[in-house]
């Protein structure tokens, strides 16, 4: 099954918005084992439409368009497609009476152009808008399968979500084999490192098929297969997640869809262990991605957040010597982190007390450069671990990377 996405509208040409629309849909329609070849933005113009139909209709089975259902003149979407199919639109009565519906409780006289957002293409499945007035629209044609969609976003995924997909599973891949996927999530590698060690898996489009993507400090790789019974894909997915997890054993912390803070809070909360952090660089961030977990209480006791020097010493005992005056290590450095680490442990009286400190840039400080953090992780009855990063990117990308490395660690 290979699908086109036709995002209408002469905004999107000009560059005055950005094709989301096109990203999200895309994601999507991967996710349900659905080629895209291209993605085509046209404008507001009926000739130019019906080219760009034709041509998508040339090399792709399932056309989803999105934008230009609204009221006005400009919005041309559902006439434009009627004819090219040959087909004609009637007011589908649902979506007119929510038409009516929303101008009544309003109490604003409905002006005739509204009753464009009602219209459907004829044969078609009308697909409701639960959160906007244009109504959507399915259509099976010639072998073809059309989707209509409204532009804004806040319309266009409610109504992809809950009426288009159910319909393009039912109809365009009914005759298909479902797919399944699973997603493995990786710490302290970036997206590149770990791209070279699956290269052969991502390039050779193996089955199942393995597709990398970085966010915010984290790396995820889907693995999708296609398969008649789940049990059959469970053994595919499964053998694959055992080889990748071979290539990168010391990075592979989960196989679902979740942040290593949540990994290590339930790693925890199985042992009854507890959790403290000292906070200088990051400002709270970490306290922040672990306190987003629901359930973090059992495990989270508190932390400090100890920007100045004045707070490291007044708060958890920096002594003084280390912190300032000649040849002083400095605010940022290994022995401040260790001193850090295990004081917050000694007063939240928590199993592991975390610390960072570094510089998070843009310029230096101490006549350290951006991008130099100590991290510590200090164990009750145990040895203080103390790391130096080197870490790259702007401060906000230094500020993330110290909190997702401290996590790390404390996995390993
Ligand atoms: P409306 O009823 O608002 O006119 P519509 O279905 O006619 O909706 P458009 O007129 O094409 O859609 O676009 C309306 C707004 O939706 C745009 O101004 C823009 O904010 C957003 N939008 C449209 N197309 C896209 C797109 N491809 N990606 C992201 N946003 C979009
Ligand atoms: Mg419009």
């Amino acid at each position: 099954m290979k699908a086109e996405i036709i995002a209408v509208g002469t905004e999107l040409l000009l560059g005055q918005i950005v094709n989301t629309n096109a990203q999200y849909l895309s994601q999507e329609l991967a996710a349900l084992g659905i080629d895209v070849y291209f993605q085509t933005v046209v404008g507001d113009n009926r000739k130019r439409f019906a080219q760009a139909v034709e041509t998508a209709g040339a090399r792709a089975d399932l056309l989803i368009f999105t934008g230009g259902l609204g009221p006005t003149q400009d919005d041309l979407t559902k006439e434009a497609l009627a004819e090219v199919l040959g087909r004609p639109l009637h007011i589908d009565p649902e979506a007119m009476a929510n038409i009516d519906r929303f101008f009544k409780d309003r109490g604003v006289p409905m002006t005739e152009n509204n009753r464009r957002q009602a219209l459907a293409i004829d044969g078609g499945t009308p697909l409701p808008n639960e959160t906007g007035l244009a109504v959507g629209d399915a259509i099976e044609d010639g072998g073809k399968f059309y989707i209509v969609l409204p532009g804004p976003p806040k319309e266009m995924k409610p109504m992809f979500e809950r009426q288009a997909k159910p319909w393009i599973l039912n109809h365009a891949l009914s005759e298909e084999m479902p797919i399944y996927s699973k997603m493995l999530k990786f710490a302290g590698i970036g997206e590149s490192a770990l791209e070279t060690k699956l290269l052969d898996l991502i390039q050779e489009q193996s089955d199942p098929t393995v597709a990398p993507y970085a966010k915010e400090g984290e790396v995820t790789i889907r693995v999708s297969t296609k398969a008649a019974s789940e049990r059959e894909a469970m053994e595919k997915l499964d053998a694959m997640e055992r080889e990748i997890a071979s290539r990168l054993p010391e990075h592979l912390y989960a196989n679902a869809d979740m942040p290593i803070e949540q990994k290590i809070l339930e790693l925890m909360a199985q042992r009854g262990l507890t959790l403290s952090a000292a906070e200088s660089c990051t400002g709270g961030l970490l306290m922040e991605m672990i306190t987003a977990i629901p359930g973090s209480s059992a495990v989270f006791m508190g932390g400090i957040v100890c920007y100045s020097n004045a707070m490291k010493e007044k708060l958890l005992h920096v002594p003084h010597e280390l912190l300032e005056g000649d040849g002083a290590p400095g605010a940022v450095s290994a022995e401040t982190a260790r001193v850090l680490a295990e004081q917050v442990r000694l007063t939240a009286d928590t199993d592991f007390g975390l610390s960072i400190t570094g510089v998070a840039g843009p310029g230096a400080s101490e006549r350290k450069p951006a991008g130099l953090v100590y991290i510590a992780i200090s164990r009750r009855g145990g040895d203080t671990a103390v790391y130096e990063l080197n870490l790259k990117g702007n401060r906000e990308a230094v500020r993330m990377r110290s909190a997702k490395t401290i996590l790390y660690r404390l996995w390993r």
